[in-house]
C-alpha cells in the first residue's frame, strides 16, 4: 500500500481540532509520532489518522519535517481511548495525547529502546583460527573484534571507525557473524526464582477463579473487601494467570508513596522485571519505565493516574486498587479524567477483565453494581482468623478532653498499653493548631492570600496556610493590640505533645506529611511502628492507605464531625469511607481490636447506620438519599471553574456564560457561586454547575456550548476549566 498522503495529526495546542500535514512519502501509522511545522514553532504531535484528501489550500499545506517512530507509540486500543477520553472529557484531543505521554516523548525522544548487538558463530571462529578471511584487514579486523564477546554497534564504530558497516555483509552472507535487536537500557532488577503465595481462603478462591474465567473478554468486578481480607493475593493470582497466558498486567494504585507493600508484594511475588510509573520519577526515569513496559520488558505495570495510558504489551487484566480514592480525579489543569473510569472504558476496548478494589467501593461503583453492569466479589473474612473490631462512638459533649482526647479514650489507650497492644490516635489535621488567636481583641492570623486561617507550626516556630504554602515567623504577640496569642483547636503536631505528656516515657510516632517529606521516610515511621517501639502512632489521611500494623489493637478517630455537616453532597460518603479505612487498623493480627469514634453528635443517622449497619447500610441510605437530591449517580453533572484577579470577573464570566446557555432543555444551571474558600493564593474563585439527568444530553450540550465559551470577551480575563464528573464541589 502506497503511503497516504495526508497525516492528520493531534498538536499540544488547546484548539479543539486535528491539523492536516502533507506525507512526503513515509510509510506513517496512526500512532507514530511526528515533528512539524507549526506557525513559527516546530512541534511534536502523533499521527491520529491518515487521509487522501483534505480541506486545506495546497498552498497553505505544510509538509511533515520529520517522522519520529517507526512504529506506533500508542496503539490501536490506546488511540481509540485517547479519542474516547477527548470527546467524554470534552478537551482538546492534541492535550490529551500529550497528557499520555512522557515528556521526553513530548519533546521527540526516542522511543526505541533497542540496540543492534553483533556477535561471532561457531563457522566465524573456525575461519578466524584458519586466517580468514584473506586479504581483507578490514573485515579481519571485524572478526577479532567479536572474538571474546559480543558488542553494539556503537561500540563497533568506536572500535574499528566508521567503515566497520561495510565489512558486516560479506561476513554475514557467509554465517560467520550474525546481528540481534536486544532491548538496551539497565538490566532486569535481579529478581529471584517467583515466590509462592500463602493458600486461598474460600472466598479469595471463589473470587479469583471467577475473574480468572473472564480473562480474555471484557468484564468489570468490584472485589469488595474488608481491610485485611487477603484483596492483594487475588491480585497477585489474576495477575499470575493472565502472565501464564502470556499477557501483561497493568495495576493502578492511588499513591505510589503511600503503597509500598502493594509494589513490594508484586515485586516479590513474580520473577519478571516490573515497571514502576508515579509522579516522583525524573522525567529519563519515567521514559526508561515507559519503554520497558512499551517494549514488552516489563510484563506488570503498577502505576499511578496517568499510568492508565501506559503502554502494555498484550494487555491481560486491569486492576486499580482503592478505587474509591480521590485521586484518580485529576482535578487541576486543564484535562480532568478518572483514571478508574478510563480503567474501565480501556478494558471494554481492549477486552479484558478490569478489577476495582476497595473495602469501601465508591457509590457510584455499588450504583453500577446494583444496575448489574459491574459484578460483585467478596471478602468478608479479616486474614488471620482476626475478629472484626467492636466500634463505638464517645460524645464529646458529654466528657472532658485535653487536646482533644476525651477522658474515655485516653483510659482506652492506657488499657490497651497495658494489655501489651499499641494504639492509633486518628486526626485529619496536621500542624500545631489551626488557628492563632489574640483572645485581648480577636484577632485571628489570616493567610494574606486566601480566605483562610494560618495554622501553627510550632516546631518549625512558623504560621503556614495549608492551600498556598505562603509561611511566616509565628508571631508572640497580637500584631494588633500587643497582646499574648494563643494557638486554638488541635493538629496532629499539638496531639502528639499532649499524648506524650499524658503518657509519659510510652514512645510516640507522628505520620503526617511534615514528617514524611523525603523518601524513606514513610517506610521508616512505619518500621517504628511495626517493630513495636512506638506504641502510640498518631496521624492523619496518610495512617489509612495500606500499612499493615498487626499489633494495633485500639483507634481513635479524634473528631468525625467535620463532614457530617458539609455543602459538598459527597462529604458524607468521604467520612464514611475514612472511619471505615481507619477502623481497619485496629485488630490486623490475631486480636480482636476496638475502635472510638469521638463526636458531639453521636445521634447522626450517619453515624449510627455505619455503626449499626456497617458500610453496606451506610451505601444504602445515603445513595436512596442521593436518588431523592437528583444527585449522581442519578443524575450527571459537569462543572465550570474558573480564577480571577478579582471575584467581580470571576463571576462575570460564568455569569455570561450561563445566559449563553439560556434555556437549554433538561440542563439545570446552579450557580455560578464564589468558592467556600473564594480567595486562594491571591485569585478568586467560582463555579457553575451544570446538572442533567442523562449523559446524552449533558454532552450534546455541551458540545454546542464549550466553543461558544472561549468566544466570549469575558473569558480573556479568567482562567477556567470544565470538570465532567467532578468530586469536590464547592
Ligand atoms: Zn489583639
Ligand atoms: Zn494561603
Amino acid at each position: 500500500m502506497p503511503p497516504a498522503p495526508i497525516l492528520r495529526v493531534a498538536l499540544p495546542t488547546p484548539l479543539r481540532q486535528l491539523f492536516d500535514y502533507r506525507n512526503p512519502g513515509h510509510p506513517m501509522r496512526p500512532g507514530m509520532r511526528v515533528r512539524v511545522p507549526f506557525g513559527r514553532q516546530r512541534l511534536v504531535g502523533v499521527v491520529m489518522a491518515t487521509a487522501e484528501t483534505t480541506d486545506v489550500p495546497a498552498e497553505r499545506l505544510k509538509a511533515v519535517l520529520q517522522p519520529l517512530d517507526d512504529r506506533p507509540v500508542f496503539d490501536a486500543g490506546l488511540l481509540e481511548l485517547l479519542r474516547w477520553a477527548a470527546g467524554y472529557y470534552h478537551h482538546p484531543i492534541g492535550e490529551v495525547v500529550a497528557a499520555a505521554l512522557p515528556k521526553a516523548l513530548r519533546l521527540g525522544a526516542s522511543v526505541s529502546a533497542w540496540e543492534e548487538r553483533w556477535h561471532i558463530t561457531p563457522a566465524g571462529r573456525a575461519a578466524h583460527l584458519a586466517g580468514e578471511p584473506k586479504r581483507s584487514p578490514r573485515r579481519q579486523a571485524l572478526l577479532a573484534a567479536l572474538l571474546g564477546t559480543e558488542r553494539t554497534a556503537a561500540e563497533l564504530r568506536e572500535q574499528l571507525g566508521e567503515s566497520w558497516r561495510a565489512a558486516t555483509r560479506p561476513l554475514a552472507e557467509r554465517g560467520w557473524i550474525e546481528s540481534a535487536q536486544v532491548p538496551c537500557g539497565p538490566p532486569p532488577a535481579q529478581s529471584g526464582p517467583p515466590g509462592r503465595g500463602p493458600a486461598l481462603n474460600e472466598e479469595q478462591r471463589a473470587a479469583t477463579e471467577r475473574i480468572q474465567a473472564s480473562l480474555g473478554r471484557f468484564d468489570a468486578f468490584v472485589l469488595q473487601g474488608v481491610t485485611g481480607s487477603g484483596k492483594t493475593e487475588v491480585y497477585l493470582r489474576v495477575t499470575e494467570q493472565a502472565l501464564a497466558l502470556g499477557r501483561g498486567a497493568l495495576v493502578l494504585v492511588p499513591e505510589i508513596g503511600l503503597t509500598p507493600q502493594l509494589v513490594g508484594r508484586f515485586r516479590e511475588r513474580f520473577g519478571v522485571p516490573l515497571a514502576v510509573l508515579h509522579s516522583g520519577l525524573t522525567d529519563p526515569e519515567r521514559l526508561l519505565a515507559w519503554r520497558a513496559a512499551f517494549t514488552g520488558h516489563a510484563r506488570v505495570v503498577l502505576g499511578t493516574r496517568s499510568a492508565v495510558f501506559a503502554p502494555v504489551a498484550d494487555l491481560g487484566v486491569i486492576i486499580a486498587d482503592e478505587e474509591h480514592d480521590a485521586s484518580y480525579k485529576q482535578h487541576d489543569g486543564g484535562f480532568r479524567y478518572s483514571a478508574r473510569d478510563l480503567a474501565v472504558m480501556r478494558a471494554r476496548g481492549a477486552a479484558v477483565p478490569v478489577v476495582l478494589g476497595s473495602a469501601t467501593p465508591a457509590l457510584e461503583t455499588l450504583h453500577n453494581v446494583a444496575a448489574g453492569r459491574y459484578t460483585r466479589l467478596a471478602l468478608t473474612r479479616r486474614a488471620a482468623e482476626a475478629a472484626p473490631p467492636r466500634i463505638a462512638l464517645i460524645d464529646l459533649r458529654a466528657h472532658a478532653h485535653t487536646a482533644g482526647l476525651s477522658t474515655p479514650a485516653a483510659q482506652a489507650i492506657e488499657r490497651h498499653l497495658g494489655a501489651g497492644g499499641q494504639a492509633l490516635v486518628f486526626l485529619n489535621r496536621r500542624g500545631y493548631a489551626p488557628t492563632l488567636l489574640c483572645t485581648a481583641c480577636g484577632w485571628i492570623a489570616p493567610c494574606r492570600d486566601c480566605d483562610a486561617r494560618l495554622t501553627v507550626h510550632l516546631g518549625a516556630r512558623e504560621l503556614r496556610c495549608h492551600h498556598c504554602g505562603a509561611h511566616a515567623p509565628l508571631p508572640e504577640r497580637c500584631p494588633q493590640c500587643g497582646f499574648a496569642v494563643k494557638p486554638v483547636g488541635q493538629g496532629t503536631e499539638r496531639l502528639e505533645e499532649a499524648l506524650a505528656q499524658r503518657f509519659a516515657g510510652v514512645p510516640c510516632v507522628r505520620l503526617d506529611r511534615d514528617v514524611v517529606r523525603r523518601r524513606g521516610d514513610l517506610e521508616a515511621a512505619v518500621q517504628r511502628v511495626v517493630s513495636g517501639e512506638g506504641r502510640i502512632l498518631v496521624g492523619t489521611q496518610m495512617v489509612t492507605k495500606g500499612h499493615d500494623f498487626p499489633n494495633v489493637t485500639l483507634v481513635v478517630v479524634l473528631n468525625a464531625d467535620q463532614g457530617l455537616f458539609s455543602t459538598d453532597f459527597r462529604a458524607p460518603e468521604r467520612l464514611a469511607q475514612t472511619i471505615v479505612q481507619v477502623a481497619g487498623r485496629a485488630g490486623r493480627g490475631t486480636r480482636p481490636g476496638e475502635v472510638l469514634i469521638q463526636t458531639e453528635f453521636p445521634d447522626h443517622p450517619l453515624l449510627t447506620g455505619l455503626l449499626g449497619e456497617g458500610y453496606e447500610g451506610f451505601a444504602r441510605t445515603a445513595l436512596a438519599e442521593r436518588q431523592q437530591a437528583a444527585w449522581p449517580p442519578f443524575t450527571r453533572l459537569a462543572a465550570v471553574r474558573d480564577s480571577a484577579r478579582t471575584a467581580e470577573a470571576a463571576l462575570q464570566f460564568l455569569t455570561d456564560a450561563r445566559a449563553l446557555a439560556g434555556g437549554a432543555r433538561g440542563i439545570r444551571l446552579l450557580g455560578p457561586v464564589p468558592a467556600a474558600m473564594a480567595k486562594r493564593a491571591g485569585r478568586f474563585h467560582a463555579q457553575l454547575l451544570l446538572e442533567s439527568p442523562g449523559r446524552g444530553g449533558l454532552h450534546q450540550f455541551l458540545e454546542a456550548w464549550l466553543p461558544r465559551l472561549e468566544e466570549l470577551p469575558s473569558a480573556r480575563r479568567v482562567r477556567w476549566a470544565l470538570d465532567v464528573d467532578p468530586m469536590e464541589l464547592f
